[in-house]
Protein backbone atom coordinates (compact mmCIF):
# COMPACT_ATOMS: atom_id res chain seq x y z
CA UNK A 1 0.00 0.00 0.00
CA UNK A 2 1.43 3.35 -0.93
CA UNK A 3 -1.27 5.91 -1.45
CA UNK A 4 -3.69 6.44 1.31
CA UNK A 5 -7.33 5.19 -0.26
CA UNK A 6 -9.66 7.76 0.65
CA UNK A 7 -7.29 11.27 -0.49
CA UNK A 8 -4.76 9.27 -2.73
CA UNK A 9 -1.69 11.12 -0.33
CA UNK A 10 1.72 9.52 -0.12
CA UNK A 11 1.31 7.39 2.96
CA UNK A 12 3.62 7.02 5.61
CA UNK A 13 5.04 4.05 7.60
CA UNK A 14 4.97 4.66 11.49
CA UNK A 15 4.02 3.84 14.74
CA UNK A 16 0.90 5.42 15.69
CA UNK A 17 0.10 6.96 19.29
CA UNK A 18 -1.03 4.50 21.44
CA UNK A 19 -0.10 1.58 18.92
CA UNK A 20 3.36 -0.96 18.82
CA UNK A 21 3.31 -1.92 15.60
CA UNK A 22 3.97 0.77 12.23
CA UNK A 23 1.54 1.26 10.04
CA UNK A 24 0.32 2.67 6.73
CA UNK A 25 -0.49 6.26 8.21
CA UNK A 26 -1.74 9.05 6.13
CA UNK A 27 -0.50 12.26 7.52
CA UNK A 28 -2.79 14.71 5.05
CA UNK A 29 -6.42 12.77 6.21
CA UNK A 30 -5.22 11.62 9.44
CA UNK A 31 -6.55 7.85 8.19
CA UNK A 32 -4.82 4.48 9.70
CA UNK A 33 -4.51 1.91 7.26
CA UNK A 34 -4.63 -1.08 9.01
CA UNK A 35 -3.36 -4.73 7.34
CA UNK A 36 -4.57 -7.92 8.69
CA UNK A 37 -4.40 -11.74 7.65
CA UNK A 38 -6.42 -12.54 4.78
CA UNK A 39 -8.63 -16.43 5.00
CA UNK A 40 -8.39 -18.80 2.49
CA UNK A 41 -11.33 -21.13 2.69
CA UNK A 42 -11.76 -24.63 1.12
CA UNK A 43 -13.06 -27.72 1.56
CA UNK A 44 -12.33 -31.66 1.34
CA UNK A 45 -15.10 -32.84 -1.05
CA UNK A 46 -15.43 -36.55 -0.48
CA UNK A 47 -17.70 -38.87 -2.56
CA UNK A 48 -17.22 -42.73 -1.58
CA UNK A 49 -13.55 -43.41 -0.25
CA UNK A 50 -12.64 -40.62 -2.71
CA UNK A 51 -11.52 -36.46 -2.37
CA UNK A 52 -11.58 -34.26 -5.37
CA UNK A 53 -8.61 -32.07 -5.93
CA UNK A 54 -7.93 -29.51 -8.76
CA UNK A 55 -4.98 -29.38 -10.68
CA UNK A 56 -4.22 -25.46 -10.71
CA UNK A 57 -4.06 -23.32 -14.09
CA UNK A 58 -3.03 -20.57 -12.28
CA UNK A 59 -0.07 -19.16 -10.09
CA UNK A 60 1.52 -19.42 -7.83
CA UNK A 61 2.32 -23.05 -8.25
CA UNK A 62 0.83 -23.67 -11.31
CA UNK A 63 0.12 -27.35 -12.43
CA UNK A 64 -0.09 -28.75 -9.01
CA UNK A 65 -2.98 -30.62 -7.05
CA UNK A 66 -4.32 -28.37 -4.58
CA UNK A 67 -8.07 -29.05 -2.35
CA UNK A 68 -10.92 -26.19 -3.69
CA UNK A 69 -9.79 -23.22 -1.76
CA UNK A 70 -9.40 -19.61 -2.45
CA UNK A 71 -9.86 -15.48 -0.50
CA UNK A 72 -12.96 -15.32 1.39
CA UNK A 73 -15.31 -12.53 -0.11
CA UNK A 74 -16.71 -10.02 2.24
CA UNK A 75 -20.02 -10.44 3.28
CA UNK A 76 -19.66 -14.37 3.36
CA UNK A 77 -18.87 -16.62 6.50
CA UNK A 78 -16.38 -18.97 5.71
CA UNK A 79 -18.43 -22.33 5.13
CA UNK A 80 -20.40 -20.37 2.62
CA UNK A 81 -16.80 -19.35 1.32
CA UNK A 82 -15.60 -23.27 0.83
CA UNK A 83 -18.46 -24.09 -0.43
CA UNK A 84 -18.57 -20.78 -3.32
CA UNK A 85 -14.85 -21.68 -4.04
CA UNK A 86 -15.34 -25.74 -4.63
CA UNK A 87 -18.34 -24.83 -7.33
CA UNK A 88 -15.94 -21.85 -9.21
CA UNK A 89 -12.92 -24.02 -8.95
CA UNK A 90 -14.01 -27.61 -9.16
CA UNK A 91 -17.72 -27.34 -10.39
CA UNK A 92 -18.85 -29.67 -7.73
CA UNK A 93 -22.16 -28.79 -5.33
CA UNK A 94 -21.27 -29.96 -2.06
CA UNK A 95 -23.07 -30.19 1.65
CA UNK A 96 -20.58 -27.99 3.57
CA UNK A 97 -19.81 -30.32 7.08
CA UNK A 98 -17.56 -29.60 10.02
CA UNK A 99 -14.81 -27.52 10.14
CA UNK A 100 -11.87 -29.89 9.75
CA UNK A 101 -8.79 -27.74 9.74
CA UNK A 102 -7.08 -24.18 10.56
CA UNK A 103 -3.48 -23.40 9.74
CA UNK A 104 -1.90 -20.32 10.57
CA UNK A 105 0.79 -18.95 7.58
CA UNK A 106 2.27 -16.18 9.27
CA UNK A 107 4.86 -16.00 6.28
CA UNK A 108 2.18 -15.38 3.80
CA UNK A 109 -0.21 -13.14 6.34
CA UNK A 110 -2.75 -16.18 5.84
CA UNK A 111 -4.93 -18.22 7.85
CA UNK A 112 -6.34 -21.38 5.58
CA UNK A 113 -9.23 -22.90 7.25
CA UNK A 114 -10.70 -26.40 4.95
CA UNK A 115 -13.98 -27.89 6.01
CA UNK A 116 -15.09 -31.61 5.12
CA UNK A 117 -18.25 -31.59 2.29
CA UNK A 118 -20.09 -33.76 0.92
CA UNK A 119 -20.30 -34.71 -2.77
CA UNK A 120 -23.83 -36.68 -3.68
CA UNK A 121 -22.76 -37.07 -7.41
CA UNK A 122 -19.58 -37.72 -8.92
CA UNK A 123 -20.40 -34.21 -10.51
CA UNK A 124 -17.48 -32.02 -11.26
CA UNK A 125 -15.76 -29.72 -13.52
CA UNK A 126 -12.73 -27.78 -14.23
CA UNK A 127 -13.36 -23.82 -13.28
CA UNK A 128 -11.39 -21.42 -14.46
CA UNK A 129 -8.92 -21.43 -12.13
CA UNK A 130 -8.47 -25.53 -12.91
CA UNK A 131 -6.58 -27.26 -15.88
CA UNK A 132 -8.43 -30.36 -14.71
CA UNK A 133 -10.21 -31.96 -11.79
CA UNK A 134 -10.67 -35.48 -10.37
CA UNK A 135 -11.32 -37.68 -7.67
CA UNK A 136 -8.60 -39.59 -5.83
CA UNK A 137 -8.73 -42.33 -3.30
CA UNK A 138 -5.62 -42.51 -0.95
CA UNK A 139 -3.32 -44.48 -3.00
CA UNK A 140 -3.63 -42.56 -5.75
CA UNK A 141 -3.47 -39.05 -4.20
CA UNK A 142 -0.31 -36.86 -6.31
CA UNK A 143 1.73 -36.27 -2.84
CA UNK A 144 4.60 -34.95 -5.14
CA UNK A 145 2.52 -32.61 -6.90
CA UNK A 146 0.73 -31.26 -4.31
CA UNK A 147 0.26 -27.21 -4.30
CA UNK A 148 0.51 -26.13 -0.33
CA UNK A 149 1.62 -27.13 2.59
CA UNK A 150 -1.47 -26.50 4.30
CA UNK A 151 -3.36 -28.72 1.77
CA UNK A 152 -0.58 -31.86 2.08
CA UNK A 153 -1.58 -31.73 6.22
CA UNK A 154 -4.56 -31.19 5.90
CA UNK A 155 -5.06 -34.91 3.54
CA UNK A 156 -2.40 -36.45 5.80
CA UNK A 157 -4.89 -35.55 8.98
CA UNK A 158 -7.44 -36.17 6.95
CA UNK A 159 -6.47 -39.90 5.78
CA UNK A 160 -5.00 -40.93 9.20
CA UNK A 161 -8.42 -39.73 11.13
CA UNK A 162 -10.82 -41.31 8.48
CA UNK A 163 -8.52 -44.90 9.03
CA UNK A 164 -8.32 -44.43 12.77
CA UNK A 165 -12.42 -44.25 12.77
CA UNK A 166 -12.35 -40.32 14.20
CA UNK A 167 -14.52 -38.86 11.52
CA UNK A 168 -17.70 -40.70 12.39
CA UNK A 169 -18.17 -39.06 15.62
CA UNK A 170 -17.28 -35.82 17.25
CA UNK A 171 -13.45 -34.84 16.72
CA UNK A 172 -11.67 -32.05 17.71
CA UNK A 173 -10.33 -29.03 14.87
CA UNK A 174 -6.92 -29.75 13.75
CA UNK A 175 -4.48 -26.53 13.93
CA UNK A 176 -1.17 -25.98 12.93
CA UNK A 177 1.39 -23.48 12.28
CA UNK A 178 2.96 -23.51 9.40
CA UNK A 179 6.94 -22.40 8.97
CA UNK A 180 8.28 -20.73 6.17
CA UNK A 181 10.58 -23.32 5.52
CA UNK A 182 7.94 -26.19 4.71
CA UNK A 183 8.20 -27.52 1.34
CA UNK A 184 6.07 -29.56 -0.88
ZN1 LIG B 1 -5.52 10.24 3.35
Amino acid sequence: MKYCPNCASLLTIKIPDDDSRERHVCESCGSIHYQNPRNVVGSIPIYDNQVLLCRRAIEPRHGYWTLPAGFMELGESTSDGAARETLEEAGAHVDIGPLYSLLNVPHAEQVHLFYLAKMHSPEFSAGQESLEVALFDEASIPWDELAFPTVKQTLEWFFADRAAGILDGEFPVRSRDVLPSEKI
